[in-house]
């Protein structure tokens, strides 16, 4: 390890009492990502509970040059919140700082610290007859502030957008220990650069974020949540465009899943019950809501009837109760899960235009299994806003190792699909160390010099998630 015993201590002592520790099995979960493609290691672990403690750090840090990952909920899936293999990175893991400073139900507004779960941020907006919309398969631990620096956006962007729509001001630490106050509630506040953007999808590369005032809203009276069997994503398609027309913005998620998908998940995944005997080619998965008394259960039926008579929809199971709501939800989001416990895979979480969606799977696929035949495509995802998860399992039966060989070749073919689309190599999950020496490849130039320009100026000694996002 490089980190001096010298520096141990300084940053022992600016973290705050029994706010940092050098146990290793303390330290251990903090140091691989959720698929266990990153491992990391580093000899101290910092875990601050007051943005004053974490100020003290990153002075300490701007002062010596050392470098800090910040970690939130270690959910992040492209390796940027793990310490790299130097030995050289401090962990400031920000989980200790969770409280809800305020909320405002009439301002529709909550001050949340950047450690708090973001299952509990939604727990507490409930409590207050209010809805926090973002929605993702790892909100149970996945933070605020990881939420935030990812620009996460999950199944309900398609009616609230990304994680930065429901923003109203940040708090952020700046790599010198300065504090960016901008906690605002204001929905209008025109008063130069808005620079709380800057922050959010910046992963962690300029700063620490501590707090965000969140937007809220009204609580949904009415929610109809439905799984429709459709031939192919053309139909798929066809039918978002009638439920746009039909439900307008009462549509708050349609996200597409394949057979395989469900196949995998019944088998891996305790206690799901698909709501299809045979799993169809595709479902989709709808949910219209509204907080107004509509009455959205006619709206979906008279929907998925006319669908149906149109050929685009061939079967379709409507929840009667929340709890087959909640049932059909979480097939959707063990899908992940169940992939990881069929055996290697490698993700793809791109984005193209709505209207590309189905022109881009049927080349993509046949790109790829013609070109390694036996991989299985298992695409499913935030389709109503263009997000697809364009994984590719293994092999049945083949080794791991064989397969994973491949990944930088069947990455760069789908990429190229992709960029054809005019599409995106990172739609939610980020940059990160996974896709950082790709970025030069895809961005604006002129964009990436920016971004480059902005970091030497935010973050001169490059000590915030160094490697991350902009590579060395
Ligand atoms: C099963 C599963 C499903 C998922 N589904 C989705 C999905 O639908 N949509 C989606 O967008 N993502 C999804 N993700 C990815 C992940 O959950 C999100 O990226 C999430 O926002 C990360 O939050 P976190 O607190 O775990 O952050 P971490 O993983 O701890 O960190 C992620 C990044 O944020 C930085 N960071 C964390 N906290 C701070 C802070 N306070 N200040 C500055 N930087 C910080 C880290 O350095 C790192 O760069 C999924 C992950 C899993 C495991």
């Amino acid at each position: 390890m490089t980190l001096s015993a010298d520096l141990l201590t300084r940053f022992t002592a600016a973290s705050g009492p029994g706010n940092a520790t050098t146990d290793a099995a303390a330290i251990a979960p903090h140091l691989s990502e959720w698929r266990g493609r990153w491992h990391g290691r580093t000899a101290l672990m910092l875990m601050p509970r007051r943005v004053e403690e974490i100020s003290r750090i990153l002075a300490l840090a701007h002062e010596t040059r050392t470098p800090i990952v910040t970690q939130g909920g270690n959910t992040g899936l492209v390796g940027a919140q793990v310490p790299d293999e130097s030995g050289n990175e401090v962990l400031l893991v920000t989980q200790r700082l969770n409280a809800i400073r305020a909320i405002d139900a009439d301002n529709d507004s909550m001050v949340a610290e950047a450690g708090v779960v973001l299952a509990d941020a939604q727990r507490i907006a409930a409590e207050n007859d209010r809805l926090f919309p973002l929605s993702l398969a790892a909100e149970g631990s996945a933070t605020i502030g990881g939420n935030l620096s990812t620009n996460a956006g999950g199944t309900a962007v398609l009616r609230y957008g990304n994680a930065r729509d429901l923003v109203l001001g940040l708090e952020v630490v700046l790599p010198d220990g300065s504090v960016m106050n901008t906690l605002s509630a204001l929905r209008k506040d025109n008063t130069g650069y808005d620079l709380k953007h800057l922050f959010m999808g910046a992963e962690g590369t300029l700063g620490v974020i501590t707090a965000a005032t969140l937007k809220l809203f009204p609580w949904p009276r009415v929610t109809e949540t439905a799984f429709a069997g459709v031939p192919d994503p053309v139909a798929a398609i066809n039918l978002f465009r009638r439920l746009k027309r039909d439900a307008g913005d009462a549509l708050t998620a349609f996200e597409l899943v394949p057979a395989i998908a469900i196949e995998l998940a019944a088998k891996h995944i305790p206690g799901i019950r698909p709501p299809f005997a045979k799993p169809p080619a595709w479902a989709v998965l709808i949910e219209l809501s509204s907080s107004a008394m509509w009455p959205l259960r006619n709206v979906l039926e008279a929907s998925l009837g006319a669908a149906i008579e149109a050929g685009d929809v061939r079967d379709a199971a409507l929840a009667s109760s929340a709890r087959e709501a909640t049932n059909l939800w979480h097939l959707r989001e063990s899908l992940s899960e169940a992939q990881k416990r069929e055996g290697a895979s490698l993700k793809h979480d791109i984005a193209v235009p709505v209207s590309r969606i189905p022109a881009f799977i049927r080349e993509a696929s046949l790109a790829v299994t013609s070109a390694w035949p036996g991989v299985r495509p298992v695409i499913f995802g935030h389709v109503g806003d263009g997000n697809l998860h364009f994984n590719i399992s293994q092999p049945s039966g083949a080794r791991a190792e064989d397969f994973l060989a491949h990944q930088e070749a069947i990455a760069g073919l789908i990429h190229s699909i992709v960029a054809a689309h005019d599409g995106s190599i990172s739609a939610e999950h980020g940059i990160g160390r996974m896709k950082a020496a790709l970025l030069p490849q895809f961005k604006d130039k002129t964009a990436l010099e920016l971004m480059r320009t902005l970091k030497r100026a935010i973050d001169p000694h490059n000590i915030m998630n160094p490697g991350r996002v902009l590579g060395d």
